[in-house]
Parts: C-alpha cells; sequence; structure tokens
C-alpha cells in the first residue's frame, strides 16, 4: 500500500460557498505547516487532533485565501492517517490553486477513491461499507440513501460477520470431531448441520434476491419501450418524461438508436429505453436498433409494448407479442391512438398473451395515469419489503452470494449421500472464503483496484 501524501478538492467543480482540499498521509501536517499560516503570520507548531484553526493559505509570501484548517490525527481519521482538511472559498481557481501549493509542497494528486481505499486498507471500514460510500454519493432516490447508509454503517458487514462465524463454529466442529473422536461425538450431527444449514441459506438466498430489487431501488426500473415505427412510443417517452426529449416524426424508423431517459413516476425511478421500431428492414442502421431494442427487452425490468390501436394487428405486432410471450419478463401492452377510434381492444392482446393491457391515447394523453398507477403499484413493493431490510445492489456482492450458496448446498448434498464429515468442510470452507470477499477479505489488488476506481475524485 502506498502510504505517500496525497492531495484532491473533495467538492464539486463547479463554484461555491466553500471549497474543500484533502491531504492524507503521513506529510499531512508538514505540508499544512508550509501552506497555512495562522492569523498572526506562524505556521502551526502543534497539531490537536480534531481542532479547526482560521488563518491564511500563502503563496510565496502573500496571501492567497482566508481558510479554515481541519485537523484529523490518525488513526481518528476518515483514512486513519494524519489529515488535514482546508476549507476555502469555493471558486474553481482558488481550489486549483490551493490544490497546487498542496502538491508543490510535497503531495501526490489523489487517486479517484484514494481516500476510501485508504479507509479500507487501514482497516477502518471493511468492502461492502467502503462501497456503500460511493453508493451515498450516487443515490437517486429516498430508498436507495437509506440502504445506502445502513450499508455504510456495516448493516452487510454485521450480517455476512453473523454468518460466516455460525459456518467457521462448524468447521472447528467438524475438524476436532475428527481430530479427537473421543471427546466429540458425530452421532446425528449431520442432521443438526443440514437444518442449521437451511436457515442460513433461506438468509444468504434472500439478500441475494434482493439485489435485482435494490437495483431497481438505486438504479431504476430498466424499461424498454417496443413497438414497430409510428405506434407512438416516442410519444409516449415524451409524455412520461414531461419534456420534448425524443424527436418525434411521422416517418417510420426514425428512432434508430436508444435513447435512455430517467424519469421519475411516483417516486419510483424508470431507467427507460426508447428503441427502434421492430420491422423488417433492409436499413442497416435500423437492424441494428432492433436487434439492440430485443436485446435489451432480455434484460428489461418492464417491457411496455405500444401497439397502434386504430389498424388491425399486423404481422410485425404479431412478432413482437410472441417475443414478449416468450420473454418471461414483466410487461404491459398500451393499445395507443384510441381517439382515433379503436379497431383492437384488450380481448384482441389477449389471444396472444395475458399481459396487463392499458387503453390511452398519447395524444390526448388519456390511460397515462393508469399506466403510472400500474407502475407504482408493480415497483414500489421493494420498498415496503426493504423499509425495515438492508438490500445489496452490486454484482461483485451478488457474485460472492450465488458462490457461497453453492457451496452450502454441496454440503448439503454431502449430507444426503452419506459422505464423510471431511466433505462438508471442505464445502463450508469454500462458502466462508466467498462470504469473506464480500466484506473484503482475501481479495487481491486486482479487486481492490476495481473497486475503487468507480470512485469520484476527492473520496
Ligand atoms: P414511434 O415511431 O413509435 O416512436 O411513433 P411516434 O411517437 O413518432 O408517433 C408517430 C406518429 O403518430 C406521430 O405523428 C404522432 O403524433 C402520432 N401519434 C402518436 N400517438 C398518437 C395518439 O395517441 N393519437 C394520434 N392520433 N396520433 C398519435
Amino acid at each position: 500500500m502506498n502510504t505517500d501524501t496525497i492531495a484532491a478538492i473533495a467538492t464539486g467543480m463547479t463554484p461555491s460557498g466553500i471549497g474543500i482540499i484533502r491531504v492524507s498521509g503521513e506529510d499531512a501536517f508538514s505540508i499544512a505547516s508550509s501552506v497555512f499560516h495562522k492569523k498572526n503570520g506562524n505556521a502551526l507548531s502543534e497539531y490537536e487532533d480534531h481542532r479547526a484553526y482560521h488563518g491564511y493559505v500563502h503563496d510565496n509570501g502573500s496571501v492567497l485565501d482566508d481558510v479554515i484548517l481541519l485537523v484529523f490525527k490518525g488513526p481518528n481519521s476518515f483514512t486513519g492517517e494524519d489529515t488535514v482538511e482546508i476549507q476555502c472559498h469555493g471558486g474553481i481557481l482558488m481550489m486549483n490553486k490551493i490544490l497546487e501549493l498542496c502538491i508543490r509542497s510535497g503531495a501526490r494528486c489523489a487517486d479517484p477513491g484514494e481516500y476510501t481505499k485508504r479507509a479500507f486498507l487501514n482497516g477502518k471500514m471493511d468492502l461492502s461499507e467502503a462501497e456503500a460510500v460511493m453508493d451515498v454519493i450516487s443515490s437517486q432516490n429516498d430508498l436507495a440513501l437509506k440502504n445506502s447508509v445502513r450499508l455504510m454503517q456495516g448493516g452487510l458487514y454485521k450480517k455476512i460477520t453473523k454468518v460466516r462465524e455460525d459456518i467457521l463454529n462448524e468447521i472447528a466442529f467438524i475438524e476436532s470431531a475428527l481430530d479427537d473422536p473421543e471427546h466429540y461425538d458425530l452421532t446425528g450431527y449431520p442432521q443438526q448441520l443440514s437444518e442449521r444449514l437451511l436457515v442460513i441459506l433461506r438468509d444468504l438466498e434472500k439478500l441475494s434476491d434482493s439485489y435485482d430489487d435494490g437495483r431497481i431501488l438505486s438504479e431504476g426500473v430498466r424499461t424498454v419501450i417496443l413497438g414497430k415505427p409510428n405506434v407512438g412510443k416516442s410519444s409516449l417517452l415524451n409524455i412520461l418524461a414531461g419534456s420534448e426529449r425524443a424527436i418525434v416524426t411521422e416517418i417510420a424508423g426514425t428512432t434508430r438508436d436508444t435513447i435512455e431517459e430517467k424519469i421519475n413516476i411516483g417516486g419510483v425511478l424508470l431507467h427507460i429505453i426508447d428503441t427502434a421500431g421492430i420491422r423488417e428492414s433492409s436499413d442497416v442502421v435500423e437492424q441494428i436498433g432492433v436487434k439492440k431494442a430485443l436485446d435489451i427487452a432480455h434484460e428489461a425490468d418492464l417491457v411496455i409494448m405500444v401497439v397502434d390501436s386504430s389498424e388491425v394487428l399486423s404481422s410485425e405486432d404479431e412478432e413482437i407479442l410472441s417475443f414478449i410471450k416468450k420473454n418471461d419478463r414483466k410487461c404491459v401492452i398500451l393499445l395507443n391512438k384510441s381517439d382515433l377510434g379503436s379497431v383492437i381492444g384488450p380481448e384482441e392482446i389477449a389471444c396472444y398473451t395475458n399481459n396487463p393491457v392499458i387503453v390511452i391515447s398519447a395524444k390526448d394523453e388519456t390511460g397515462i395515469e393508469e399506466l403510472k398507477e400500474y407502475i407504482v403499484s408493480e415497483y414500489s413493493k421493494g420498498e415496503l419489503r426493504f423499509n425495515n431490510e438492508i438490500f445489496i445492489s452490486n454484482i461483485r456482492q451478488k457474485e460472492a452470494l450465488s458462490k457461497a450458496i453453492g457451496s452450502l448446498l454441496c454440503v448439503a448434498r454431502s449430507i444426503t449421500e452419506n459422505m464423510p464429515e471431511d466433505f462438508y468442510s471442505i464445502d463450508l470452507t469454500a462458502a466462508y472464503e466467498s462470504l469473506g470477499y464480500i466484506i473484503g477479505e482475501q481479495i487481491g489488488d486486482d479487486v481492490v483496484n476495481a473497486v475503487f476506481e468507480k470512485f469520484c475524485m476527492g473520496k
């Protein structure tokens, strides 16, 4: 691990009231002494922990800014190292000049996420807490924020550590019994282990299942609008977004590529992806769009299919309907252009699939409330479910959970197949290690780097 002293602007790069330059590492105080002077003109001789000092940043003997210097002595700091934060006036030029001074005095520009990485490496937090720091910064709704704060406070760490302890107890018992059969009796143990495994598995599976709901809550419901050209997909998107985001036109197939938009509907964040219309096309650009539409629809949380109900269903509509039937994603079918007089109704759609159908007119904006109500009723359930629970929101944690679950299922199989007990402990150990991965135990530099490079500068 690098122990050199790092510096970065911790606040946003927009002019604001206050800007913060953070300096962390073994030279933090000596760097502070060379850039910061007290009001009487002297450098600080002593750095009292958790103190704020009022003074000036000096550049070549002249005052650059009137600032507050905050002092945190390691290990009582965010990073665990000696740290100072210089609160200056929040102009971009000012912040950059002070950062430059710190660099000239011996600091190095911090990499994105390097402060949190140091906090993790110095044992100030586990990996799930460190990841949650970034989640807190990027949360876009109340629930995601609440969950991120719970994770940051160690919610996942505690849960995982408890399960690991339980697993470790089993491993210890098996190992002891195998080493010392006189004092430890394994009669009836497989049955007891099997029962305890069921409880652990239920817990871990619930946590693993929380991934989709968690992702939906934090990133939004991945929504794809499907439909052949000219049925009103872009018009619908415009109404939902409340602005002229997509280009609406009467020429078939102009929405060539995807347009993405995040829209808040009654507290549910929709991450809408509008795609090219589906049809037999010789146009290469459009073919790419169509393929992309179907690909995305495979992974969407919600598919909204738009049909022009003023015309009879075409073979293209039928093709999309049969795709929807095969695709096991949640889907709602909108019968649009009802203002023109509908020639098809929900009964016709019911011949193809039993997904819910809503009659709308994007032109007159009728049926839109019903669509919004449907979305809220489908997706705010997760919110209720997670009111007092934590959910995981990253794939790294989900993969580690799946591995652990896989290993525990192997233990369960060994029990049913009457395998010798040392088989149990091999898979129990594997589960223990996979769970350790979530909190950052026994992970390589590559994983650590991959986690922290997603962070923003100064965090
Ligand atoms: P897309 O190709 O599926 O994205 O369809 P657009 O949103 O571009 O709409 C195609 C045409 O249908 C435009 O002229 C829209 O104004 C029109 N249109 C969309 N929705 C309605 C509707 O509910 N009623 C009527 N009468 N026209 C609509």
